[in-house]
């Protein structure tokens, strides 16, 4: 295992969850305290960065802390230190400890925010449910003799191309006949110099994302045995997977909107929820979106949820998805803590793969300002 920092860091967790990906213009993201030229072998991963979350980042001697929601959302006027905020930063720069904030992008990154609250409501085949973000795709062709193909497809489906939906390594295969002839100064993987050669290639098609275009290409390039190989990148209309907000998918089975309130608090384990609907009416469809879903209550209803799952429910918005005939469980805006452990791990594993000595540690504190009483 080698050692980093949290330049090496942020770079692997910017490979998961992109800046690009963020959903809403100037959203404050990335180093907000400290730098990340620094040896880090700890990171804090919270949902919030208050007082007491800095102390246990402290204890545990984090030297970065990840956060969902950006401690700086508003610009800063001053940097006063008698002020809870300003003593908030004074404590971090003195310990030290760098604050880095991920948040819608986190909320629309695949193993995000949106994707760990539906699988904690154990949604099945769930998709997104308000698009922000889709890559313009490519089609790469080339032609490649047929004893090389093999060896192609393998390098091409390594860089990622040929990725669609739950499927990888995906490619078409065309068998036709490729002409050339060298000429002089020319070395040629097979023919003579000056002589027209006739090869028996495959055309071999693959489908890759832009943000991987020219890693491919370099794969393909040094996986192909010819000195100049034939090939052609084409755009395509077809959207790459679309990416975004929150998610809609079914129960494993269905259940009334009582018995569904119940599951969403064992799930997302709070003491309470608020619920907008008939309790006895039968819910399967279920669309979650973390944080405050306020916005997308029609798009929940034209996606055709029996429930809406969100939080920070406006008293007149709840009238209208009530008036629309849209039933709500709002759980609060603090379930997206599974984002704490779901980001932990994630990144536990990506430094494991990169061989990276770092260890990432879910906050136990609660940053719920809420009690139920
Ligand atoms: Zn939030």
């Amino acid at each position: 295992m080698k050692k980093t920092n949290g330049q090496e860091i942020i770079q692997l967790f910017e490979s998961w969850s992109p800046k690009k990906l963020a959903a809403m213009d100037n959203d404050p993201i990335g180093l907000h305290v400290g730098n990340l030229n620094k040896p880090v072998t700890k990171v804090l991963v919270t949902l919030d960065v208050n007082d007491v979350v800095v102390d246990e980042a402290i204890a545990a001697g984090c030297e970065l802390i990840i956060a969902h929601h950006p401690p700086i959302f508003r610009k800063l006027s001053t940097l006063r230190t008698d002020t809870p905020q300003g003593k908030l930063f004074e404590k971090l720069i003195k310990n030290d400890i760098a604050v880095y904030a991920a948040h819608t992008n986190l909320d629309v990154a695949e193993g995000g925010v949106n994707d760990l609250l539906a699988e904690a409501l154990c949604l099945q085949n769930y998709e997104v449910l308000v698009p922000t973000y889709s890559e313009e795709m490519f089609k790469l062709a080339v032609f490649v003799p047929v004893d090389q193909a093999d060896q192609l497809r393998e390098a091409l489906a390594k860089a990622g191309a040929g990725q669609i939906g739950n499927y990888d390594s995906c490619s078409y295969t065309m068998q036709g006949e490729g002409r050339f002839r060298a000429l002089a100064g020319a070395t040629p993987f097979t023919g003579e110099v000056g002589e027209l050669h006739v090869e028996q290639e495959v055309k071999v098609e693959v489908v890759v994302p832009k943000s991987i275009k020219s890693k491919v290409l370099r794969a393909m390039l040094n996986s192909h045995p010819y000195e100049e190989p034939a090939y052609d990148i084409i755009p395509l209309e077809t959207a790459a997977k679309e990416m975004g907000l929150g998610r809609i998918g079914k129960l494993p089975s269905s259940m009334s909107l009582k018995q569904f309130a119940e599951h969403v608090k064992v799930s997302l384990q709070v003491p309470a929820v608020r619920v907008v609907g008939d309790l006895t009416s039968t819910v399967s469809k279920i669309a979650v979106l973390g944080g405050d879903g306020n916005k997308y209550i029609h798009t929940a209803k034209r996606a055709g949820a029996d429930v809406y799952v969100t939080g920070d429910m406006y008293f007149h918005v709840a009238q209208d998805a009530e008036a629309i005939g849209l039933q709500i469980v709002d759980p609060g805006h603090h379930v997206e803590s599974v984002m704490k452990v779901g980001v932990a791990n994630k990144m536990q594993n990506l430094c494991q793969l990169q061989k990276l000595n770092c260890e990432f540690i879910p906050s136990k504190i609660s940053t719920e300002p809420f009690q139920f009483v």
